[in-house]
């Protein structure tokens, strides 16, 4: 339906892989001749430095995933068994996961519609209601959902007038900035992940950031199975195994060498899908805030149903025979089985606003190595099923 050449024939257009920029075997090289085979070694040590002095933080701390970042940021801030934690409901499930993982509940928190991350006004009325009954939050995980920065102002404010530290969740917002400062840096904690489909990779890994180095000091410890200072292996603390190898840290350093140009590559191909549908009315993009400058990791669309006379699954389905790769947006986790029951602050009373773009929104193939010709490919294919569509509903009309 998409095209004459038979769907076979195409190469199949992914979502987000992998881009690799050839350098990275020159450090994995380096890891083999000096012997460093281990989560620790000199390509650790480089990257981690390179992410700190990239983002502004004082240090970072490279773990084997965005996820034990989290993780270990809710462990240094002393949360266990009994206690809530506040996390922005639209995101993946990594984002909440690890409230678990420490024994404590999360709490839900909309979205608001100029960044369609955590919405400052359902914030406070969780913050209100915490405070009523007498138990606030031990943390706010804030996520910046496909690159774009939430509404950080607003946000820090609230949290420092009930004394509650952010975890910035920046997995997906490397490289984008807010007023001319670097995501992960707002919070208590920043966390990123360089999971395969992500701006940059390791193939699996992810970083832990801060200004607050003793904190940093603890996170190694915890991270390499808190040993005590014995040569008998005394442990006094629950600790994990969650650092980075040190050969999976030299593709990050190779990585992070041209995160600028993949961050420029990402938001050409937004521009490129804003500009191929820029006659049509019933379909619109993510937003960007003013001040604010999104990596663009994935492009993320709403469809309007009734204008367009399609449906999100329709164009999924389109674009799946089509041999190419989309996504809906993130499922919010208060609609998620594994939290039923989990408490959920809405933008406006009874309407959430992480449901309908859930229930409206795609993410577009957005690699940064993805070609001119690969894009005409997905705009033309979406056409054609706009096209298509348009003419039944004359037809019927
Ligand atoms: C990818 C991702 C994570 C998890 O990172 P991993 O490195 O895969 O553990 C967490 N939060 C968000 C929003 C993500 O997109």
């Amino acid at each position: 339906m998409c095209s004459d050449v038979s769907v076979n024939e195409m190469k199949r257009i992914y979502l987000s892989p992998p881009h690799m920029s050839g350098k990275e075997r020159f450090y994995i090289d380096q890891a083999f001749e000096s012997n460093w085979i281990a989560p620790l070694g000199p390509n650790i040590d480089a990257f981690e430095k390179q992410i700190a002095s990239y983002t502004g933080a004082a240090d970072a701390v490279a773990l084997s995933s965005g996820t034990a970042a989290i993780h270990l940021s809710l462990q240094l801030l002393g949360v266990g068994a009994g206690d809530t934690v506040f996390c922005s409901s639209f995101t993946f499930v990594a984002s909440a996961n690890p409230i678990r993982y420490s024994g404590a509940e999360p709490v839900f928190i909309d979205s608001e519609p100029e960044t369609w991350n955590m919405s400052p006004q359902a914030l406070r009325m969780a913050f209100e209601d915490a405070n009523r009954h007498g138990k606030l939050p031990k943390a706010v995980i804030v996520v910046h959902l496909y690159g774009q920065i939430a509404k950080m102002d607003e946000i820090i404010e609230l949290c420092e007038q009930y004394e509650v530290p952010i975890i910035e969740d920046a997995a997906e917002s490397l490289g984008s900035t807010y007023k001319g400062k670097q995501s992960g840096t707002f919070g208590k904690f920043g966390i990123f992940s360089f999971n395969g489909n992500k701006i940059i990779t390791t193939s699996g890994g992810g970083m832990l950031i801060s200004d607050d180095v003793e904190l940093l000091k603890k996170a190694r410890f915890l991270a390499t199975q808190a040993r005590d200072a014995a040569a008998h292996y005394q442990h006094s603390h629950l600790g994990f195994n969650y650092r980075m190898s040190n050969i999976l840290a030299g593709v990050g350093r190779a990585q992070l060498e041209v995160l600028d140009e993949r961050v420029a590559a990402r938001r050409a191909i937004y521009e490129n899908y804003v500009g191929a549908f820029s006659e049509r009315s019933g379909i619109s993009f993510m937003p960007e805030l003013s001040n604010t400058r999104s990596n663009r990791w994935l492009t993320a669309a709403l469809i309007d149903e009734h204008e367009m006379n399609t449906t999100i699954p329709e164009l999924l389905d389109a674009l799946s025979a089509a041999n190419i790769e989309a996504r809906p947006l993130w499922k919010p986790l208060h609609l998620q089985p594994l939290f039923e029951g989990s408490r959920f602050y809405s933008h406006t009373e009874g309407a959430s606003l992480c449901e309908q773009l859930f229930q409206s929104g795609i993410c577009l193939p957005s690699g940064s190595s993805m070609t001119v010709v690969d894009q005409v490919r997905v705009v033309d294919c979406m056409n054609n099923l706009f096209n298509s569509s348009a003419e039944s509903s004359a037809q019927s009309a």
